[in-house]
């Protein structure tokens, strides 16, 4: 088995995780955490209400705001990373756009790359910039740049751990000196490398976003996504955070939770908690298993005549090999990407498939295979995806719970 441990090991993982006490005791004793799918919550007097409304007591009200069984997805996510906050949503975009709206300011701007999730690119250069918010390019890999584009009005430093599908992977250490010295947090985008097998605060990572949509719901079940702060950070300049410094421990987390996400009304339901608690207790053995597969097919892929590059950064002779060794060991997730010669290949090879599926979405306990230019970019302009590094030649692999020489074989026919 190959070793994965960093810090905390699998066991420590698994151990941690499925001890996560119930806030309250059931009266059944039910193992698992009932499925609270109630949307109030009804209080013995009007004295107990309004302690519970105005939030004095932490009693459920309303489950837009909280609910015991998303409470409780949360409060095992942060007993495994250690953070100070969680909050789950319906999305990963959700956890995205929570996220800047809390930081973000009309007349700020947010400093990050171009080589970003397409829907996470739209809202920053669209949604958000409607609202006066200026969005700053840089190359994250230069972080002598990153510093440069950092101004006082800047509301942080937002990037993802892997880049896809161009797999470019920045210092985070170095990126997060460069923040904190500037006085902005480092938000990183880590749905690539899970939280059982990355440690993002040891990076010096302030706030977590993730697409739990993806490695957690586990088998491709729900949509759903986190905001995983550390509580680390405090000298935001987002005015509505700079009002409430000193008063709370995590002004970030404070205003989130009392004031966004209620308005922004995308908190998780009580049934994708369920599934997604689920995924939760087979996340790092997936992983591991869904990863050492993929770095297995990297190395094979290499040798097969017709594919031009494969692209991941577990591999010796990949550009980022140190960084991506340093930040998440020797299986940086389970998602590689190649190139065939032409556009037409791709189409070619994606047809003649038989057991990889054609579908967008990463991490499902099947192979997943994608031409990103085509689908996820097919809408932006050609100049766009130049300059964001999607090319017409790359194919996107995920890869599933099926053997290495499965894979293979499928693939060879398909090269044909
Ligand atoms: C899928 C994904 C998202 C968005 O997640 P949704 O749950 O689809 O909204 C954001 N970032 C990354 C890196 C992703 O892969």
């Amino acid at each position: 088995m190959p070793n994965f441990s960093k810090e905390m090991n699998e066991k420590e993982y698994e151990a941690k995780l499925l001890g996560t006490p119930y806030p309250k005791q059931d009266p059944y004793g039910a193992l698992s955490m009932p499925v609270y799918r109630t949307l109030a919550y009804e209080f013995s007097t009007a004295e107990d209400m309004e302690a519970a409304f105005c939030g004095r007591t932490g009693e459920h009200t309303y489950s837009r705001i909280t609910n015991p069984t998303v409470q409780h997805f949360e409060e095992r996510v942060k007993r495994v990373t250690g953070a100070y906050g969680v909050t789950a949503l319906n999305s990963g975009m959700a956890a995205i756009s929570n996220t800047l709206i809390t930081l973000a300011w009309s007349g700020g701007n947010l400093v990050t790359s171009r080589h970003l999730f397409g829907n996470t690119y739209s809202f920053f250069v669209s949604t958000l910039n409607a609202f006066g918010v200026e969005v700053r390019f840089c190359d994250m890999t230069n972080p002598g740049e990153a510093s440069e584009a950092i101004d006082e009005q800047t509301c942080g430093l937002f990037l993802e751990i892997i880049t896809n599908p161009q797999m470019e992977v920045a210092d985070l250490a170095q990126l997060s000196e460069v923040a904190h010295a500037k006085g902005v947090p480092l938000i990183a985008d880590t749905t690539i490398v899970p939280f059982s097998a990355f440690h993002a605060v040891d990076f010096g990572v302030d706030v977590e976003v993730v697409a739990s949509t993806k490695y957690i719901s586990g088998g491709a079940t729900s949509l759903g996504g986190l905001i995983i702060d550390y509580g680390r950070f405090d000298r935001y300049r987002t005015p509505a955070l700079k009002a409430l410094a000193g008063a709370v421990q995590s002004p970030f987390h404070f205003r989130l939770r009392k004031e966004v996400h209620r308005n922004l009304g995308a908190y998780m339901t009580s049934d994708v908690a369920y599934l997604q608690s689920l995924g939760l207790e087979t996340l790092q053995a997936r992983f591991e298993r869904q990863a050492a597969a993929c770095k297995e097919l990297a190395e094979k892929l290499q040798s097969l005549p017709q594919i031009q590059v494969v692209n991941y950064t577990g591999l010796q002779e990949n550009p980022f090999y140190e960084v991506s060794k340093k930040q998440f060991g020797e299986y940086p997730g389970a998602m590689l990407t190649f190139d065939l010669e032409s556009k037409e290949q791709c189409f070619g090879f994606l047809n003649r498939l038989k057991l990889i599926r054609r579908a967008t979405n990463l991490f499902d306990n099947r192979s997943l295979i994608i031409h990103p230019a085509s689908t996820i970019f097919g809408t932006f302009t050609a100049l766009q995806r130049e300059t964001m590094n999607v090319k017409e030649t790359t194919i996107r692999l995920s890869v599933g719970l099926e053997s290495v020489d499965s894979l293979l074989e499928d693939i060879r026919q398909a090269l044909v």
